[in-house]
């Protein structure tokens, strides 16, 4: 008995409780609020309803606003014509269910029918299907996030018990005032004949809510459509960047054109630039090279930049991690070849010993034949860091949010390849430059995994 007790508890929650959790809590894939400073949505449940829906109607018309209606199947096939002026008025239609029952009592076969049946009337008094469905009490079980319903759940963001006629319409309006703000979704209703309301509430409601309309109005507020409201705030997320992060870009980018103009750097293809450079003599400690020759204070070196503007552009076009290390290291691959030739051919790169730069790594670069090595430590390689860190904050598709998990692949690398090595590996296949094979790609995937590739330039 114990046993069956326990089971039946696990299974309610699972079935019940967690997803109205999730969905509370989360707003998981639902949808209660939305953006914005004048608009807000006025969302009404449980109607039609013959005596206070034309009612509400009037109200809504004379102050030019516009709501959505969440209709029971069942009230609807009794007004149709309550049904066809809510539409023909311009206000959105939702379904919310054939009857007032919970979706914790219905089976998930149940429900489907129940917004099948609702949307049906619905279609066969408008015309229109409905794509937005609000689940009586808003509760949501498992079966309704499998797309059970095929629509997008709308909950909202403030009640304010209206379904109750002794809340008044002075504590009402009180209630509702306070709530007034941009992207508020205002849940009330236009009927009160379902379980657990009174049948006169709306009265209350119909009181309050002229009221609150007043002040909109005055401020210049407006109540609109969820689906308009939702159309705003996916064009919202569409400009991804915060001001903030605008500002720092464009002042890094500036910052960089300075850099450019003041340490007289090249660019390796200026028509499509990736690779920046220039020339100047090693300061740092003296390194062994792959074939045993050494790199020492005062050699002269290649010191290689990457094109911020480009990072940007490919980090903010990557969906993820790995998409973003291929797109570099395709533009990489690009630019070696050219590089290689240079060096090749101009006579004042004769006495280059290699190439040369600083970035934040991973894995990666060796399978273009660099050696990573340690900064050491000092005044530069914390101010790398931190730099580095600024700007991978900013170019990559997770921001901040990478830069917390896994700290250990943000220090500053440094990045050296022996002109050898460049001129072996890239200044013949200058002509047969090919993109990689089906296998090669994979194996980089699974390098670059976590690479993250960021230039420093010393003159910071
Ligand atoms: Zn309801």
């Amino acid at each position: 008995m114990q046993t069956l007790l326990l089971w039946l508890f696990y299974l309610s929650s699972f079935y019940a409780f967690i997803p109205g959790i999730l969905t509370r809590i989360f707003g998981f894939r639902v949808f209660r609020r939305g953006t914005g400073s004048n608009d807000f949505a006025l969302t009404f449940d449980d109607g039609p309803d013959p005596f206070y829906t034309p009612r509400l109607l009037d109200l809504l018309k004379q102050y030019n606003m516009k709501a959505t209606f969440f209709l029971v199947g069942s009230h609807a096939e009794k007004h149709p014509e309550v049904v066809k002026r809510i539409h023909s008025e311009g206000h959105l239609i939702g379904i919310h269910n054939y009857v007032h029952k919970s979706n914790w009592f219905m089976r998930p076969v149940t429900v489907r029918k129940q917004v099948k049946r609702t949307d049906d009337i619905i279609y066969s008094i408008t015309g229109e299907r409905s794509s937005y469905y609000r689940p009586p009490w808003g509760i949501v079980n498992l079966f309704d996030f499998a797309k059970n319903t095929g629509c997008r759940i709308i909950l909202w963001s403030s009640m304010f018990n209206d379904w109750r006629s002794k809340i008044g319409a002075d504590k009402l309006t009180q209630r509702m005032l306070a709530k007034l703000s941009g992207g508020e979704v205002m849940l009330l209703h236009d009927c009160g004949t379902t379980m657990g309301a009174n049948p006169d509430a709306p009265e209350q409601m119909l009181i309050a809510l002229e009221r609150v309309l007043k002040v909109a109005e005055q401020k210049g507020m407006r109540s609109i459509r969820i689906d308009d409201m939702m159309a705003k705030e996916s064009k919202a997320k569409a400009k991804k960047l915060s001001p903030l992060k605008r500002m720092i870009v464009s002042l890094w980018l500036l910052w960089e054109k300075g850099f450019h103009a003041v340490f007289a750097l090249e660019t390796v293809t200026p028509a499509d630039p990736m690779l920046h450079f220039r020339k100047r003599a090693f300061t740092g400690k003296t390194v062994v090279m792959e074939d045993g020759s050494l790199l020492e204070k005062g050699d002269q070196v290649l010191e290689l930049h990457f094109d911020n503007k480009k990072l940007f552009e490919i980090g903010s076009r990557s969906r993820s991690e790995v998409q973003l290390a291929i797109k570099m290291i395709r533009a990489v691959q690009k630019d070696l070849p050219s590089m290689a030739n240079m060096v090749l051919e101009r006579p004042e790169y004769k006495d280059i010993k290699g190439l040369y730069a600083v970035t934040m790594i991973s894995r990666g670069p060796e399978q273009f034949g660099f050696l990573v090595m340690d900064l050491p430590r000092g005044l530069f390689a914390s101010s790398s860091r931190l730099y580095l860190k600024l700007l991978l904050s900013v170019i990559h598709p997770k921001g901040q949010a990478r830069l917390k998990e896994g700290s250990h692949i943000m220090e500053p690398k440094m990045l050296m390849m022996p002109v050898d090595v460049l001129i072996g590996r890239y200044a013949e296949k200058k002509s047969q430059l090919q993109p990689p094979s089906e296998e090669q790609q994979e194996i980089q995937q699974e390098h670059v995994g976590d690479l993250a590739v960021a230039s420093a330039s010393q003159g910071m």
